[in-house]
């Protein structure tokens, strides 16, 4: 078996020992493959090996991939942070966009979606940990934010994103993860439509997936350390 096919492999027992550990329901936390950076034939083994869903952080590396790899049904899923000049590309190529933290992004996004694609699926992103210089809406303006985003028709906000502070031991994840919970809980509580929770990467997944998360953002993991190197932004 190659490298990306056992990491895959080992991942996916991962999320299963977790959702039965934590009492989750089996299958309810899905995978995505953090591509950022690697190359079309790394996302291609991984796609042959079963993941479907995507993540890109930057947009020219993405649009290379997506150019080799169009033949596949990928779910493609930006989640790097995104400036004005850029969301263009993102609404006319993406599936997915979990980056969203500003409302003139989300209105940039909602005008240029193309009418012959299905609406955007969204999250918000938020800073979660409250870091200075960090991406991510505060938690004070997260529920007008999400109310005027669902005024948006080519968008379809699907729930919340969070990266917490990279130092915390587990009891620190668990905690901000149960932060991010409590929000998208009451969030529900207005719209009852939102069903994603996307929190966990490599180092926090088991944390995410005990206080809730719905989806895994797994790069290192499955592809090795990375190599930014190969990178024009
Ligand atoms: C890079 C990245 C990940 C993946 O992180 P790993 O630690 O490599 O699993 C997940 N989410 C976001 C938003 C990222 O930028």
């Amino acid at each position: 078996m190659s490298i990306i096919a056992e990491n895959l492999s080992r991942t996916l027992t991962r999320i299963t020992e977790a959702e039965s550990r934590f009492q989750r329901t089996s299958g309810s936390v899905a995978l995505m493959a953090v591509s950022k950076t690697r190359t079309a034939e790394e996302v291609r083994e991984a796609f042959d090996h079963g993941a479907r869903d995507f993540g890109e952080n930057y947009l020219q590396d993405a649009q290379a991939k997506m150019v080799s790899l169009t033949e596949l049904p990928i779910c493609w899923h930006f989640i790097g942070p995104l400036q004005s000049n850029k969301t263009r590309a993102v609404a006319e190529r993406f599936d997915w966009v979990q980056s969203v933290d500003r409302l003139k992004i989300a209105q940039r996004l909602n005008e240029q979606r193309s009418e012959k694609l299905a609406p955007l699926n969204v999250c918000i992103q938020v800073n979660i940990s409250r870091e200075v210089n960090k991406s991510g809406v505060d938690p004070e303006k997260l529920r007008a934010l999400a109310l005027a985003m669902v005024d948006l028709p080519r968008l379809k906000l699907r729930g919340l994103m969070a990266i917490p502070a990279a130092d915390l031991d587990e009891k620190g994840q668990r905690q901000a993860f149960s932060e991010l919970r409590v929000l998208f809980e009451k969030l529900k509580t207005e719209l009852v439509d939102i069903d994603t929770l996307s929190m966990g990467m490599s180092a926090d997944m088991d944390a995410a997936i005990a206080e809730g998360s719905t989806m895994v953002r797994i790069g290192t993991a499955l592809f090795g350390p990375r190599d930014y190197s190969s990178l024009e932004v």
